[in-house]
């Protein structure tokens, strides 16, 4: 049994081993997520190169994922290194404060922050665990009352209840880090905190120019993590290739509360518009200290799998945590089991939709024919990769085997859910290509003979966008 649902992990300190990168992979790590918010260029290269290497050697193909930082909204250092607020104390936010900080108030890596608040608003800091309300803003000064306090430490994070944060959403960093990603061919760049489809159109025109070089087009991937994105959202996709439900700062921005209602709205609005979703964050938190994930993890990542997620993300979880590649083979087994239970109502997706292009009306035509003849498998031979990511925007329980003698659109399709990517060597002739196709997994033991199986192509062959024909094979 193949799993559908694709898994992307974080690399840090605690998955940099090479040994340790290669179990992960072989657990079933499908994407690799570089995180710009900790490291020099340097360090991602090197990194990027790790993983290339690790994917080569244990013979699967992985996709780089470079997660771009985003402004830092966040609060200077401390003296200490922290300290404690207690409920009910002032406490002062300066954007002209150089000196270290103190209980009575702190400096801002923000400095825009008195600007974009007025006396009654709530900010949330260290990820929502410590909340002020605003009573006062004089010139660079930010006076707040502490309502919920705790434990405060130097640079945490710093989000307004309700949006409203002006930072644009890429900053000198970003710019120099995309040029960064492209040096390695970063098959998705993840955006921080767009707002809308501009922030999305500018980050892709950056990664185009800087990928120029190397004829590299990366594919956009916008974090859905602040409150205006939401009534931005299918502006947003439109602009993008994907989404990333960033549940951590969304859940701060738009309450916790909302989020489990909003994942689903997101997922189905991208699934909608043919666009790829990752669900991500504190998916299996305690399995950082512990080898087992609680019965609530479980539930969400199942729940996710439900939704109709393309991915599940690991953050903390592989990048610093005790038990990193038993996080993904837990991951791994949650997700095969949610699977099973899944509902497949293909016909009911198409009633009232309009396929207007043949490649699409073709993809579709496969998917349709898979399902009520009870094929092996789904063969896409594909150049961008297009017509695998149509069809599986559907669920079906037919595999989807894509089809390609682009390394790059190999790597891409790692991140579709039930899509799995296969090289093939560029073949000219259209019989000479299903031939081969049909050999290929009859050599992997996907098909045996006898089996039917349902395969798309375009001729002539090789162009992408051209897909135009349907077969259904049965091998001999
Ligand atoms: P981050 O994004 O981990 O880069 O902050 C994900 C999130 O906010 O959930
Ligand atoms: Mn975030």
């Amino acid at each position: 049994m193949t799993r559908a649902t694709k898994i992307v992990a974080t690399l840090g300190p605690a998955s940099s081993d090479p040994d340790v990168l290669e179990r992960l992979l072989r657990a079933g790590v499908d994407v690799v997520r570089l995180n710009f918010s900790h490291g020099s260029a340097d360090d991602h290269i090197a990194r990027a190169r790790l993983v290339r290497a690790a994917a080569e050697h244990v013979g699967k193909p992985v996709a780089l994922m470079a997660d771009l930082q985003g402004p830092k909204i966040r609060v200077g250092r401390f003296v200490e290194g922290r300290v404690m607020l207690e409920p009910g104390a002032r406490f002062v936010l300066d954007a002209a404060r150089t000196e270290a900080g103190d209980v009575g108030g702190v400096g801002l890596d923000y400095k825009e922050l008195p600007r974009d608040v007025r006396p009654g608003d709530t900010l949330l800091l260290n990820d929502g665990l410590i909340k002020l309300t605003v009573e006062e803003v004089r010139g660079e000064q930010v006076v707040t009352r502490v309502v919920l306090g705790g434990e405060l430490g130097n640079n945490k994070g710093i989000n307004k209840a309700g949006g409203g944060l002006t930072a644009p959403a890429l900053t000198a960093k970003d710019m120099d880090d995309i040029r960064t990603a492209m040096a390695f061919q970063a098959e998705y760049v993840a955006v921080s905190f767009p707002k809308s489809a501009t922030d999305m159109e500018m980050a892709r025109q950056l990664a185009n120019v800087a990928g120029e070089a190397s004829r590299h087009k990366p594919s956009m991937i916008a974090k859905i993590e602040r409150s205006e994105a939401i009534p931005q959202l299918e502006a947003i996709l439109k602009a993008s290739d994907g989404i990333m439900v960033a549940r951590g700062d969304l859940a701060v921005e738009v309450g916790n509360a909302a989020v489990p209602a909003l994942q689903k709205k997101m997922i189905r609005m991208a699934r909608e518009m043919d666009k790829v979703v990752i669900t991500a964050t504190q998916m299996m938190e305690s399995m950082i200290l512990a080898p087992v994930p609680t019965r609530a993890e479980v539930s969400d990542v199942a729940n996710a799998v439900l939704d109709g997620t393309d991915a599940v993300m690991l953050s903390a979880e592989t990048a610093a945590g005790r038990y990193p590649v038993e996080t993904v083979e837990h991951m791994h087994l949650i997700a095969l089991e949610a699977e099973r239970a899944e509902d497949v109502a293909l016909d009911a997706d198409f009633v009232n939709r309009h396929f207007g292009r043949i490649d699409m009306a073709i993809a579709m035509g496969a998917l349709f024919t898979a399902h009520h003849l009870g094929c092996k498998a789904i063969i896409a031979l594909t150049e961008s990769g297009s017509t695998a990511l149509w069809m599986s925007r559907h669920n079906i329980k037919v595999p989807i085997y894509g089809l390609t003698s682009q390394p790059v659109t190999q790597r891409r399709m790692t991140l579709y859910r039930n899509v799995c990517p296969i090289l093939m060597p560029k073949v000219a002739d259209r019989d000479d290509a299903l031939r081969q196709a049909e050999a290929l997994l009859v050599a992997r033991g996907v098909l045996r003979p006898g089996d039917t199986y349902a395969i798309t192509c375009g001729e002539p062959m090789g162009y992408p966008g051209g897909t135009n024909m349907l077969k259904v094979g049965q091998v001999g």
